[in-house]
Parts: C-alpha cells; sequence; structure tokens
C-alpha cells in the first residue's frame, strides 16, 4: 500500500473499535434491561399477590364480622378464606341490592384500594350476577349489570365452590382479583365475593414504560459511547497514523526530520523507535548506495536520482544548473603517482568543488575523472559563467604531491535547468557537449551549453585540443605508400601521408584532423613536423641505400601562404642533407580557388628552383580548370582516385581520363593513378599510358619500419600483374 491510497483505508480501526465497543454496550444493555425487567416484574407479581392475599382475608373478616356473624369464613391453606358459608337460607335470599351491601362493599374496597363486588348465583342462567359494586360510571351512577358466566376465568373455581386468584377482564382491562364462593347453609353455590387490588396489566404498563426508559436511555449511551469511542479512538490511533505516514515517506525516501513520538513509553513509543532504527538503517543503505569510496561525495546513481528531482522541480518552477567536471590531467598524474594519490587527488578536487561552490551544491563522482554538480536557483550565465571560471581557477592551483606539485586542471560545462534541458539524456547531453567544448580549449575553462553548439563542434574542439596536445608531445607519426611503375614494379616515390591515435578517440582520418588543423591553424606547425620527418626518413632511407625514388609531402594551401615557406623547404633540406630531387610537394586544385594567379605562380616556381618535385595532386575532383596546366611548373600530375575507379566502362569518363593524359604528356608531366584497388584498375590506368600507379592494389600506407616487407610483397605483385597481363 502507497502513501497515495493511505487516506482511503475502508475500514479504519477506530470505525472498527467503536463498532465493537457499541455492539458490547448494546448488549448489555439489553442483558441488563432484561434482568431489571423480570426483577421488576417477580416483585410487583409478589406484591401483588400479597396484595390480594391481604385483600381477601381483610374483605372476608369484614363479611363475617359487618353483617353480625350472617356469613362465617372458612378458611383454607395460609389461612386463606376457602368460601364464605351463610349461616341460614334466609340470608341466602337476601343476597341482592341493599344498601347495606353497598356501603359493606364501600369500606372493603376502600380497605383494600381497589375494587369489590357481590354475586349471586343465578340457578336460571348457572352464572354469577353482580348485585353490588363499588364500580362507579364516570357520572356517579351504577355501571351496567354484569354476570360471571361460562368462559369467565374465575367461573370454573367458583362453579365448583372453590375460591379463584387471578387476572379478570373488567371494562376490557385486566385486574387482579379473588373471588371466594359465597355457599348456602347447604353448602350450594350461593354467590361469590370478588375484590381486586386494582389493575393487573398496571405491570404491563409498567413494562412498557421501563421499555420507553430504556430504550431512550440506551440511544443516549449509545450515541455517547459511539461519538466519544470515534473521537478518543480516532485520537489514539492519531500517532499511528502519522507514523504510517513517516514511513510511507521514508519509503519514497524523501527527507524527514526526526521519528515522530519516539519519546513515549507505550506501544506507539516502541513502534516508532522501531521505525527510528529502520529509518537509520535506510540511512546506512543509502549512504553506501549513494557515496563515492575514494572522494566521500556522491556517485553516479545519486547525481541521476538527484538530477530528475532536479528537473522535476525545475519544470515546476525551482530552476537548477548542472555541471559537468572533467579534470582534465588527472589521468596522466594518476599514472605516473600511483592510484593512492589519484584517490587523493579526486578527495582534494571533490572538496574543492564543494568548498568553492559552497553548501548549495550537490556534488558527486560521476566517473574516472568526472565531478558533477547540481546547484538549486535562478542563476543568470553571467553568474553561472563567474562561478565556474572560479571554480576551474581554485582547480587549477597546483597540488603538492610526493616532494612534488601536480596540475590537476578541470574543464567544465555547463546547463541551466529547465532552459537549455527538460529531460535527464538531454541535460547529460547538453552539459557534456560543453564540457567536450571546453576540454577543447586552453584559454576559456568553462563553457555554457549554447544552442548553436553541435555534437560537430564539439568534436572539431575535441580533436583540436587532442592535436595540440599531440604535437606537444610529438605524437604524430608518418606512413608512407609507394608509388609503383607498373611494368617494372619499380618504386618511383613514397606518399607521406600524416597518422594520429587521439587519446579517447582512437584513430582520427587525416582528411578530418587535417582540415581542422586548417581551420584553427595548427596546419602550418603540422606541416612543419611532416616536412621534417619526411625528410629525415629520406635522409635514413637514402644513407640504407633504399631506392624510393622521391618522398611526396602533402602541403596544405594555408602553408603554401605562409611567407617563409620555401625558406624552412630550404633549410629543411639543407638540415637533412638532402637533394631537393628526393622531395615532392603534392599541392591540390584547392589552392588555386582564391588564389591570385601570378603569387601561386611565384611561390611555385621558389620551389621548383630548390630542385623540389611538384605535384598537382586529386587532380578531377575540384576545380579542373586545364587552364593552368600549361601555366604552372607542375612535374607531375596526380588522378583522383574517382576517376581509377568509376571510369573503367564509363566512356565518357574515360575519354576525358585519355584527354588529361595526353595533355598531362604533352606538358611533359609524369602522371600518377591514385587509389587503384584491384589488377583490372591497374591494367586499365596501365594502357591509357600512366606512368605509376598508387593504390591498395600494391600497398597500403605502412609506417618506415615496415618498408622493406612492402617492397618485397609489390615485386611479387608485379609478377603476377605481368603474368596475367601476358
Ligand atoms: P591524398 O594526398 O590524396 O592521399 C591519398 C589518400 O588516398 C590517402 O588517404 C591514402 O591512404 C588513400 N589511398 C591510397 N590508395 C588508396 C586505395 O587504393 N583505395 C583507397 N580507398 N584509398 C587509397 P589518407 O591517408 O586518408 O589521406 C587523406 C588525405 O589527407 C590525403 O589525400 C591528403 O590530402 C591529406 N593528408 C594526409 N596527410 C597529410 C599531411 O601530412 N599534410 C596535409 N596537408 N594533408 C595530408
Ligand atoms: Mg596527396
Ligand atoms: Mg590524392
Amino acid at each position: 500500500m502507497t502513501y497515495s491510497s493511505f487516506g482511503k483505508l475502508r475500514f479504519s480501526l477506530p470505525l472498527k473499535l467503536t463498532a465493537l465497543v457499541v455492539a458490547l454496550v448494546t448488549i448489555g444493555i439489553v442483558v441488563m434491561a432484561a434482568l431489571g425487567y423480570k426483577h421488576l416484574s417477580d416483585v410487583t407479581v409478589e406484591n401483588a399477590k400479597i396484595r390480594i392475599d391481604r385483600a381477601a382475608r381483610a374483605a372476608a373478616s369484614t363479611m363475617e364480622h359487618a353483617t353480625g356473624g350472617q356469613f362465617s369464613v372458612v378458611r383454607g391453606n395460609d389461612n386463606l378464606p376457602a368460601a364464605l358459608k351463610l349461616r341460614t337460607d334466609e340470608t341466602a335470599a337476601a343476597l341482592q341490592y341493599s344498601d347495606f351491601y353497598d356501603a359493606l362493599l364501600a369500606e372493603i374496597g376502600g380497605n383494600n384500594q381497589g375494587a369489590a363486588n357481590l354475586f349471586v348465583f343465578n340457578g336460571e342462567t348457572r352464572g354469577f350476577d353482580r348485585f353490588a359494586t363499588t364500580f362507579r360510571k364516570p357520572d356517579g351512577s351504577m355501571p351496567p349489570p354484569m354476570s360471571i358466566s361460562e368462559g369467565h376465568p374465575a367461573y370454573a373455581s367458583l362453579a365448583a365452590s372453590k375460591p379463584f386468584t387471578g387476572e379478570v377482564p373488567v371494562m376490557g382491562r385486566l385486574r387482579l382479583a379473588y373471588l371466594t364462593p359465597v355457599l348456602s347453609s347447604g353448602s350450594t353455590i350461593a354467590g361469590a365475593l370478588a375484590v381486586d387490588v386494582g389493575w393487573a396489566d398496571d405491570l404491563t404498563v409498567a413494562r412498557d414504560r421501563l421499555r420507553t426508559v430504556l430504550l431512550k436511555s440506551a440511544i443516549a449511551v449509545l450515541l455517547l459511547v459511539a461519538g466519544f469511542g470515534i473521537f478518543w479512538m480516532t485520537r489514539a490511533m492519531q500517532p499511528l497514523r502519522n507514523l504510517a505516514q513517516f514511513a510511507n515517506k521514508m519509503a519514497d525516501s524523501k527527507n524527514q526530520d526526526q521519528v515522530p513520538f519516539i519519546e513515549r513509553h507505550d506501544e506507539v513509543g516502541a513502534l516508532a523507535q522501531g521505525l527510528g532504527r529502520v529509518s537509520r538503517l535506510q540511512d546506512e543503505l543509502a549512504y553506501l548506495a549513494y557515496t563515492d569510496p575514494a572522494t566521500g561525495q556522491g556517485n553516479r546513481a545519486r547525481f541521476l536520482r538527484d538530477l530528475d528531482a532536479a528537473l522535476a522541480k525545475s519544470t515546476a518552477g525551482t530552476p537548477s544548473m548542472m555541471m559537468h567536471i572533467d579534470m582534465v590531467r588527472f589521468a596522466r598524474v594518476s599514472a605516473v603517482y600511483g592510484t593512492a594519490t589519484g584517490d587523493e587527488l579526486l578527495r582534494h578536487a571533490g572538496m574543492t568543488i564543494a568548498m568553492t561552490l559552497g553548501g548549495d551544491a550537490n556534488v558527486a563522482r560521476t566517473g574516472d575523472k568526472k565531478f558533477a554538480v547540481i546547484m538549486e536557483g535562478a542563476y543568470s550565465e553571467a553568474e553561472v559563467m563567474e562561478l565556474g571560471k572560479a571554480l576551474a581557477t581554485e582547480l587549477g592551483k597546483p597540488v603538492a604531491v610526493q616532494d612534488d606539485e601536480v596540475h590537476l586542471d578541470a574543464a567544465i560545462g555547463i546547463c541551466l535547468l529547465p532552459d537549455h534541458a527538460q529531460d535527464a539524456e538531454a541535460a547529460m547531453r547538453k552539459a557534456d557537449l560543453a564540457l567536450r567544448v571546453a576540454c577543447a580549449q586552453d584559454t576559456q575553462r568553462c563553457v555554457i551549453f549554447a544552442e548553436d553548439m553541435t555534437d560537430n563542434t564539439a568534436r572539431e574542439m575535441l580533436i583540436e585540443s587532442g592535436l595540440r596536445y599531440a604535437l606537444d608531445e610529438d605524437h604524430l607519426m608518418l606512413h608512407y605508400q609507394p608509388q609503383i611503375e607498373p611494368q617494372s614494379g619499380q618504386v618511383v616515390g613514397l606518399e607521406a601521408l600524416a597518422r594520429w591515435k587521439h587519446p579517447t578517440e582512437g584513430w582520427v582520418a587525416p582528411s578530418e584532423f587535417i582540415t581542422i588543423a586548417e581551420r584553427c591553424g595548427l596546419i602550418v606547425e603540422i606541416g612543419e613536423r611532416v616536412l621534417d620527418q619526411a625528410c629525415a626518413q629520406a635522409r635514413a632511407w637514402l644513407d640504407d641505400g633504399l631506392s624510393f625514388g622521391h618522398i611526396a609531402v602533402n602541403v596544405s594551401p594555408i602553408q603554401l601562404w605562409q611567407q617563409d615557406f620555401v625558406s624552412n623547404l630550404k633549410s629543411c633540406l639543407d638540415k637533412h642533407r638532402l637533394d631537393g630531387r628526393y622531395l615532392c610537394v603534392e599541392v591540390t586544385e584547392s589552392v588555386f580557388a582564391d588564389a591570385q594567379g601570378s603569387d601561386i605562380a611565384a611561390i611555385l616556381h621558389d620551389i621548383r628552383d630548390l630542385g623540389i618535385i611538384l605535384s598537382l595532386d586529386d587532380f578531377g575532383s575540384g576545380y579542373s580548370s586545364l587552364g593552368y596546366l600549361n601555366k604552372l611548373p607542375f612535374d607531375q600530375l596526380k588522378i583522383d582516385q574517382s576517376f581509377v575507379r568509376n571510369a573503367p566502362g564509363n566512356k565518357q569518363d574515360e575519354n576525358l581520363l585519355k584527354g588529361i593524359v595526353a595533355l598531362a604528356k604533352g606538358l611533359g608531366m609524369t602522371i600518377v593513378a591514385e587509389g587503384a584497388e584491384e589488377a583490372g584498375e591497374v591494367s586499365f590506368v596501365e594502357s591509357l599510358g600512366v606512368g605509376s600507379v598508387q593504390g591498395y592494389y600494391y600497398s597500403r600506407p605502412v609506417p618506415a619500419v615496415g618498408m622493406t616487407r612492402a617492397i618485397e610483397e609489390i615485386s611479387k605483385k608485379t609478377d603476377d600483374h605481368r603474368q596475367s597481363a601476358a
């Protein structure tokens, strides 16, 4: 059950307990009422019995004494009157209404606090006709006559000359009566004396009244119990609800204060203390799961969790910013000083970040040498930049290590939430993009993400910074690709091609890094290195007696436009004691794109004056203006790979190629076909009269050490080629 469903409890404990208490109280009331009623009933019956017995005795005695002994009382059990016996038969005849009997009954009734009636036995009807009574109509007149006949409760007893005690109907109600038979002197039934002590169904009335009272008070008590029960139970259960709420929040990993009610000394307190222990355990587990052991800062998992939370808050109106920090030189420092020192430096970096950015910064280590920070707040780009710069400065300060000082140097990429990203993936990517741009720069170590920042720019900056580093560390290499005369298999030249492996990106194609180097100006330095290395290699091979013709070096237009290019060429040749004919300078047609003809011609002439071979690279791929061919002093024309690969079978290209070859030959230029991969392609260009071929068919570009072996392979290939041609 989650916290959200907590409020929807269908059977809350207070309700259940209250229902139970109400049920128990109801049972209690019913039992008590039943017992009370039974007791009341018993006492009332007992009282009535005593009263009726007393009334019966008193009435019999009064009859005996007031009549001067005309009636004598025959007593039975308990001294109760069993009958009233007439002394003479005249008296029996006198059993009829008279003022005397009326007054006598009034006295008897007065003593009983009830009614009294006298009946005479009617031999004809065999009923007992009332002739005197204490009953009166409301207006004081005598009530209508009545008789006790068959069906009357007392009739059977009286007819058998026996007394009757019990309830008898009077005017639609019941009265508790005692009927004493009146016997003639011959002991035959002559009449009856009835006395009562009031309405017998008073008991029912009392019971009904009791029931009403009980019902009312029971309802009152139950309402009181239910109200108080719900109120008190709800109050008593409130701490449990609070604890449940706490536990649910705890399960949702929401930070909260101390567990409530922990100081109580009852069951609630015990539960709270248990929850407290679970909460501490959860904190410990969370610490282990979300902490980077090396730095004590958060780890990547915690960062991702916090980033999600920050993004949710940022879209709800509380913006934040996120930094990716790369300790640029860490890998090298760690390699030199060992991992223990590396960990120490990371700890130092983590602390520096936390201290520089202050308490609001949520710092985590997200990678080997990477940290990430989330800071809540509406930061402007200027403020963020200021913070980032301050941090970069702090992290750039030297750190003392083993009697030494090291610079870790940090690059920082920043992205603002939600301005730059609304989800974690975008936030990570954009901060990373900014970081890569920052990594690629030496001057600006802190970069805020900008929408025009694409993966390309980031990569370009990465390549650029890598190239600078490669030049510093002399990591740039040359591979050489032979140019072969197909008929003889003779190596007539070797093209020097730059090779570079980026520390994290791996091998980068020259087409990519040369273009970037041209854009950022590094091409000049790269060109100088290539030239120097190529010349040094030519010298070494010459000294080894290897026959390689010449080494061709690619020269970018930017290099060519350098004022000192030609003088540098000369010094390089001098430095390596190299004759100009061992060097070939390859330029592409793009060099003419923005050049004034005379300037470029002058430079090319100067190069040629050094005895260096001049080659026009990639002919046919770009401008291909034949106009400049006869104006400029090119010795060699390199036919672009696309021709070599497309022309066979394509009549138009084939004719064009034939024209180019004829033109080049006419101008006294040698021709190199680039990119021949198949024997057929070699045969094709050979058939057109192309002098030499450079392509994978003969050899891929190989490092200098592999050249001897490559040349051996080439000679085998040439034999094969000759045989297949024959
Ligand atoms: P490029 O000067 O036209 O060099 C020939 C390119 O064609 C080389 O590519 C070579 O590996 C490739 N190639 C040769 N034979 C074959 C073949 O049979 N099949 C295929 N598919 N490719 C073949 P790479 O080494 O990738 O160089 C690319 C370009 O980068 C070069 O084209 C050149 O323009 C430039 N480059 C290379 N090194 C330098 C350098 O030191 N300085 C300058 N400025 N540019 C360079
Ligand atoms: Mg080339
Ligand atoms: Mg080329």
